[in-house]
């Protein structure tokens, strides 16, 4: 959400007049985009900010501007503690940088703006993406759960969806610029549409996914993030039904033990967790599963950490996001300090913890092994040019060596044996070309006279 609220950021300042650069010293305007999701995420940015204060005492009509859900949360604190920052702006008014920047610049003094509620649904901004092919697409903001180490609800406001015909008509735009590959974006795409309506009206995420399927020329739908609680037989349906609808699944288990997913008001149990892990593997065929873990969450006993690891081997996950508890500011986990577990214990936890995620990918990937994929290219893998890296259907990076004289496009799409695997990614040998990248529509100024 925070790197597509950055693309929103880059696009409305672009179509205010802007170029984008590399180079701080040709900037006439730098943009730090904050999330406090992110470890630390105070201390980088006062720490850039002190960097920055050299080059602005340099050249003091170079502008800075904070934005982003730290800026949301801290306001007044940023402003304090670096008085040579001429803009804050919070999450719900992104589309104001041009015009704070240009009221900050005339009046010479600093801006700051923060809203509590969005003033344009921000997906209908311009945004500066970095791949022509694949895009986020927001469907929904703010979250109306209350887990207890997640700041989200606090910096980004209760959930609001984002209408359905306004969704799939910038998917149509896409579609026509070129892209061939979207990811649905919210905190709880599960929960899509329940604030659009009566119960019976309201269009749910399934609908979304099926009106998403049928856009001309889209050719791989991904999503994140889906609650488990929310997961429906409608969405596993839609999933298995919709052709670009790509078989993964994102499912935050966050920990097996029921006492600590009751501390963190997660709204399931493991077991429930399971019997829908287990409906989607069923519905979905060829379903990859990827999941988040947190390790030493405040309270979390050597036998919590043990239904942790009974769970994780009965998912048999393609690839788990696993986390030391890291307390956020202003969460109500942060508080629970007589809780925190030692360092020493959480590290050790961790270690048997992506000991078992690994052994399980490995099983995963090596299960791929002989296999024909259709995998989207990506472009050269960054570690030798040679070599493409590129996505199956469920998410895995593959490598292969394209024959000599065979040039595939970031965009295009092919199809690759697999030769070997690794837990965290494949090889392969190209197989074919299947599909030319779109061309991106190039856009004639109409002019009179
Ligand atoms: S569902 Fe929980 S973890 Fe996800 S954004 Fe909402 S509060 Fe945060």
């Amino acid at each position: 959400m925070n790197e597509h609220d950055s693309e929103r950021i880059a696009g409305v300042l672009i179509a205010d007049g802007l170029e984008p650069t590399d180079d701080l010293e040709l900037a006439d305007v730098v943009v730090l985009n904050t999330c406090c999701i992110r470890e630390n995420a105070d201390n980088r940015l006062y720490g850039t900010l002190g960097h920055l204060k050299s080059l602005k005492d340099r050249r003091p009509d170079m502008q800075i501007a904070v934005g982003g859900c730290l800026a949301q949360k801290d306001r007044d604190i940023v402003q304090q503690r670096a008085g040579h920052v001429d803009v804050v702006f919070g999450t719900h008014n992104l589309a104001s940088a041009p015009a704070l920047l240009k009221q900050s610049r005339l009046t010479g003094e600093s801006v700051i703006e923060i809203l509590e509620e969005h003033e344009a649904y921000p997906s209908a901004l311009p945004a500066s993406r970095e791949v022509d092919h694949s895009a986020w697409v927001t469907i929904q903001i703010g979250c109306d759960n209350s887990c207890a180490f997640c700041i989200v609800p606090s910096v980004r406001g209760s959930e609001v969806s984002r209408r359905m015909g306004d969704i799939v008509y910038e998917v149509e735009q896409l579609s026509a610029d070129g892209v061939n590959e979207i990811t649905l974006l919210g905190q709880n795409v599960n929960s899509y549409g329940r604030d659009l309506g009566a119960a019976q009206y309201a269009p749910q995420f399934a609908d979304l996914l099926r009106a998403v399927d049928a856009v001309e020329g889209i050719k791989r739908i991904r999503f994140t993030s889906p609650h488990p609680k929310d997961l429906r037989p409608e969405t596993i349906a839609a999933m298995s039904e919709c052709e670009a609808v790509c078989e993964h699944l994102h499912l935050p288990l966050q920990s097996g033990s029921n006492r600590t997913l009751a501390r963190m008001h997660r709204g399931y149990t493991a077991e429930r967790y399971l019997e829908r892990l287990a409906a989607a593997r069923a519905g979905i065929p060829d379903l990859a599963v990827t999941t988040d873990i947190i390790v030493g969450f405040p309270g979390e006993t050597d036998e919590d950490f043990e239904r942790t690891m009974e769970v994780v081997a009965e998912a048999r996950y393609d690839s788990a996001y696993t986390f030391v508890f890291s307390p956020r500011p202003g969460t109500e986990a942060a508080e629970m300090v007589d809780d925190f577990v030692a360092p020493e214990v959480v590290a050790e936890r961790m270690t048997r913890l992506t000991e078992l995620c690994d052994v399980d990918a490995l099983f995963r990937y090596e299960a791929r092994v002989g296999l024909v994929e259709e995998v989207l290219i990506e472009g050269p893998s960054k570690k030798d040019a040679a070599v493409i890296a590129a996505r199956t259907r469920q998410s895995k990076l593959v490598h292969f060596k394209p024959p000599e004289g065979v040039f595939l496009a970031p965009g295009s799409m092919a199809e690759a044996r697999i030769t070997s695997a690794a837990p965290h990614w494949l090889s392969a040998e190209f197989v074919q070309a299947t599909e030319p990248a779109a061309r991106r529509r190039v856009r004639i100024p109409v002019t009179s006279g």
